[in-house]
């Protein structure tokens, strides 16, 4: 299904049954996704009925359609309890404890305060394009299994990228469908946001991608974005690699004290568009937040209000 931006697709997945289908991840809340399922509804179905709706996490690509497909079909949305709730949360129109939180959030990282008002006003403003959710939903947690046709899925629950993020392995077929877990190209994004500055998602993200080692190392992976790919240990291993690299250039420039924004060209080389930066402060708060968890960074507050990062030797 098509997606706006350099990343311009994201692969979803049907599960066939005996008597339907389960949808794996809906695609962007847009029109022209909608044409996009019209479209598989007509051709790929073999005169089966959708059966249920399956969403691995509770970003916009992943859950768009999530209140659309269910109500199209009369049919259940399954996804874990973490993800719902998040969702549920995330996509409410904002408060005026939610601005405070993200100027807050901005400011702390070592943004002047004109560029901090227009990040959180870009983070606040952002119309996010999803479908009304349904009010109802079944939830699946990790070790579950659901049996669909001749084949049983066992839910393998990763976190960091997003708090719950459901991936599907069957062991008959040797497939994981991995949703952003584990992508052959890109790392996806472990962020922090302004409603919970203290997290480390990045320790859960690094944790949750050992438990990886654990399926079989020819395990064929679906990922959501680019091409399905061989060697998920490699992948995992990469991935754990990228961060453990990005926290020890991060280290390393914090000879002396530094703001957060001081430190975005260790991890970001590149020009970053509005939305661009407002994940790449997100992700470096991530691994900043787990440097100072781990005691590899000291943080302390500079007299303008901006957080100082400094090595903890
Ligand atoms: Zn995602």
């Amino acid at each position: 299904m098509p997606l706006p931006g350099s990343l311009d697709h994201i692969n979803l997945y049907l599960i066939e049954d005996s008597d339907g289908w389960f949808i794996v991840d809906t695609g962007l809340g847009t029109s022209e996704t909608q044409q996009a399922w019209q479209q598989v509804f007509q051709g790929e179905l073999n005169n089966k009925p959708i059966k249920g709706i399956i969403v691995t996490h509770m970003h916009p690509d992943h859950i768009g359609q999530a209140g659309w497909l269910t109500e199209y079909w009369q049919v259940p949305l399954y996804m874990s309890t973490g993800e719902y709730q998040q969702a549920s949360k995330a996509y409410q129109p904002y408060t005026k404890t939610a601005a405070k939180e993200a100027l807050l959030f901005y400011s702390r990282f070592g943004l002047e305060p004109s560029t901090a008002n227009a990040r959180s006003e870009s983070w606040l403003n952002f119309s996010w394009p999803i479908a009304p959710l349904p009010s109802e939903y079944i939830a699946i947690k990790d070790g579950d299994e659901l049996a669909i046709g001749q084949y049983h899925w066992q839910v393998v629950v990763g976190s960091g990228h997003s708090p719950e993020h459901i991936c599907l392995f069957c062991e008959e077929l040797n497939l994981l469908i991995s949703g952003d877990q584990v992508l052959p190209k890109i790392t996806s994004n472990v962020s922090i946001y302004p409603s919970d500055p203290e997290a480390n998602p990045l320790a859960n993200w690094l944790d949750s991608l050992q438990r990886f080692y654990q399926l079989p190392k020819e395990t064929l992976v679906l990922p959501a974005h680019n091409l399905p790919f061989l060697g998920l240990h490699f992948r995992a291993r990469t991935i754990i690699k990228h961060h453990e690299e990005n926290c020890f250039f991060l280290e390393r420039a914090c000879h002396k004290p530094k703001t957060g924004h001081d430190l975005i060209p260790v991890m970001f080389k590149q020009q970053l568009n509005t939305f661009e930066w407002v994940l790449a402060i997100g992700e470096c708060s991530a691994h900043l937040n787990y440097l100072i968890y781990n005691q590899r960074l000291e943080r302390s507050i500079s007299d303008q209000g901006f957080y100082l990062y400094d090595r903890a030797d």
